[in-house]
């Protein structure tokens, strides 16, 4: 299903050329001496068995063969291949991560956030997995395309699984973005089309998955399965089998028999486990009257995943005929009492709060009213057939677990909204890049400033805080809303005048700022009289009838003011613009500022804690001005 072996599969792709050196360029310095043959082999073949999905026996090498723990790329697969998912698997997982981060291996500390996310989730702990993703993609593009990217897909694929219907939407939609990244990248990149087409079919397959089993928008599932390439061997016969389900399901039942032969005269395929897939199967044919029983569903194997039990099961205990319900409300009983009450419980003592709990106990009066109507049903069934008692035990299972599933989800829900909020890097009103992306992205920029510093191919920046001028009173007079639309047109001008290549982002209220390389060529008083005039050339209309002249200030710092201050963090360049526009505000307004040198440390401090009108005679500070 929407499965923990697919993504698991771009991550084995990833690595299977990880391990063969291909990828990364450089040899790394995990490699193990070429004089260990044995360790070499064991390596190559604990990888072997982890592509085909053969956990145990990678486990088995590992056991006996034990990586180097600077060889990151095997530790890799012997922490993936351990078999039960619980808290220690994490710490060992962390572990790795601390362990690659301290290496300076960043690739695959990302990539094993993205597996420990994963395992976070298959516990329940939803939360937890969401700051993991969030934690990854911070790494941004520090890491290569193909963790980022399993990143993303691992996030999309929570939103489906665990959100409401915005946010399978919103998921779908991320996968759908994510074909459309490996497309481009197969175009740019060439050299990694193999990868990106293995990618692509994942992702197709993928939604097709998501379409039919959480949307249940059967007609779609269709066409993205049909694109799936089925000629892959851990794809074809779940592509086929689901297909022919989906085509069942719109009436095309000529289609239907169509897939479900060619999934029967398939090759072997080598997906992990096909026993729900032949449940699948026997519940279509059922349908058709072709058998009369489901042979390979009554006891689906322990593997099978919870999401898949449950949507078999579902499917059957709505049967017509007594019998074959039974089997789906057994099925339904088992699965509760087998993995689901474990995972609520685990999953409610993670996110229980105090609140949670109270809310838990309204919850529960509720299913005590429930369980009430369902003993009172039970009583009135029991003279009925055997067979009978257990279908109404079965349907008070299903009713509190739903009680129990709703008041989880509820939660999920709730987080999964603070987890979206907290991961956006757009600011809401203007769309302008925010506060959160700024933070992720000056650090980089100001250590290229100093590489191209040190490799003697010079630039500067300049860091712009601009304000709008006497904003209050514009508010005041013509209200909040129409201030907020200001604030809109104010963003496009300012973007139209600067370059793509430069950073806007709004810093918070009427206050944005602007980052910008300078050199030889450009001028960075340029670019701050291009802003000035873009804001007062053309008034801002108000309403039907007016149409109100606003200008800006603007405050500015040249990094680095000095080739000795590298160090100065980004917190003092802001301070020292938002200085320099301070005294723009004072003295003139409709006017930029801009620190272009500090001298020493001493004048440093000086600017920092004095207004610069104050410390402006101090002759190791200079400022230039706008000159009207
Ligand atoms: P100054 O020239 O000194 O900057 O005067 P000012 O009135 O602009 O003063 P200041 O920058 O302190 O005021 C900011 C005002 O911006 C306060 C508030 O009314 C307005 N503001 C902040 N955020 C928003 C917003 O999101 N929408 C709207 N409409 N107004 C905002
Ligand atoms: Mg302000
Ligand atoms: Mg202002």
């Amino acid at each position: 299903m929407y499965r923990w072996k697919r993504l698991n599969t771009i991550r084995y792709l990833t690595l299977s050329i990880v391990l063969f050196g291909a990828f990364l360029g450089a040899p790394s310095t995990a490699q193990p001496q070429a004089d260990d043959a044995h360790y070499q082999q064991q390596r190559i073949l604990a990888n072997q068995y982890y592509s085909d999905f053969n956990n145990a026996q990678a486990q088995e090498i590992c056991r006996e063969t034990p990586p180097k723990p600077d060889d990151f790329d095997y530790r890799f697969i012997c922490v993936e291949s351990l078999l039960d998912v619980d808290e220690t698997t994490i710490e060992l997982m962390y572990q790795f991560y601390a362990d690659a981060l301290e290496a300076d291996r960043i690739n695959d500390a990302a990539r094993m956030l993205s597996s420990i996310g994963w395992a976070q989730a298959s516990i329940g702990n939803i939360s937890a997995a969401f700051a993991t993703y969030e934690q990854g993609l911070e790494f941004g593009d520090k890491i290569n395309f193909f963790v980022l990217n399993d990143l993303m897909l691992n996030t999309a694929t929570l939103y489906i699984m665990y959100g409401d219907a915005d946010y399978v939407a919103k998921g779908i939609q991320l996968h759908k973005e994510t074909i459309e990244r490996f497309k481009e990248r197969k175009q740019s990149h060439p050299e990694d089309a193999a990868y990106s087409d293995r990618a692509i079919t994942l992702t197709y397959f993928n939604l097709g998955v998501a379409n039919a089993f959480h949307v249940h928008k059967y007609d779609e599932a269709l066409e993205w399965f049909e694109k799936v390439d089925i000629n892959r061997n851990d794809l074809r016969k779940s592509t086929l089998i689901f297909s022919a389900l989906a085509a069942y399901k719109t009436q095309q039942l000529e289609l239907a028999r169509n897939y479900l032969q060619q999934a029967d005269s398939s090759p072997h395929s080598n997906e992990i486990d096909t026993q729900y897939l032949d449940c699948y199967r026997d519940w279509l044919l059922l349908n058709w009257s072709e058998i009369s029983g489901l042979p390979n569903c009554e006891r689906l194997s322990a593997n099978t995943p919870v999401e898949v039990e449950l949507d078999l099961y579902k499917r059957i205990a709505q049967h017509a005929d007594d019998n074959i319900r039974i089997i789906g409300l057994n099925g339904l009983h088992r699965l509760f009492v087998n993995k689901l009450e474990k995972s609520l419980k685990q999953s409610s003592t993670i996110a229980a709060s105090n609140a949670e709990l109270n809310r838990l106990t309204q919850e529960s009066r509720l299913k005590s009213q429930l369980i009430e109507n369902e003993k009172a049903l039970k009583r009135a069934e029991q003279e009925k057939h055997e067979s009978q008692v257990t279908l109404t035990f079965a349907i008070t299972v299903i009713l509190v677990m739903a009680v129990l599933l709703f008041a989880l989800r509820l939660e999920k829900n709730r987080k999964l909204a603070q987890q979206f909020e907290q991961m956006s890097v757009h600011d809401a009103l203007t769309g302008l890049y925010n506060r959160r992306y700024f933070e992720q992205q000056i650090g980089r920029e100001l250590k290229l400033v100093k590489r191209a510093i040190e490799e003697k191919n010079p630039y500067e920046l300049a860091i712009f805080v601009l304000d709008i001028d006497h904003f209050k009173s514009f508010n005041d007079t013509y209200g909040h809303d129409v201030g907020d639309k200001v604030l809109c047109e104010f963003s496009r001008r300012v973007e139209s005048a600067i370059r793509e290549t430069d950073m806007l982002v709004r810093w918070g209220g009427e206050e944005f700022v602007v980052v910008s390389r300078v050199d030889k060529n450009t001028a960075y008083q340029d670019i701050a009289n291009r802003i000035r005039l873009a804001v007062r050339s053309t008034p801002f209309v108000v309403n039907k009838t007016e149409q109100v002249t606003l200008t800006c200030t603007l405050g500015g710092i040249i990094y680095p003011f000095n080739t000795q201050m590298f160090s100065a963090t980004w917190q003092t360049l802001v301070q020292l613009a938002d200085a320099a526009l301070y005294y723009g505000k004072e003295t003139q307004r409709d006017c930029w500022v801009c620190i272009e040198h500090i001298e020493t440390e001493k004048a440093l401090q000086l600017a920092l804690t004095e207004p610069l009108v104050k410390t402006l005679p101090h002759k190791n500070i200079q400022v230039s001005r706008c000159n009207d």
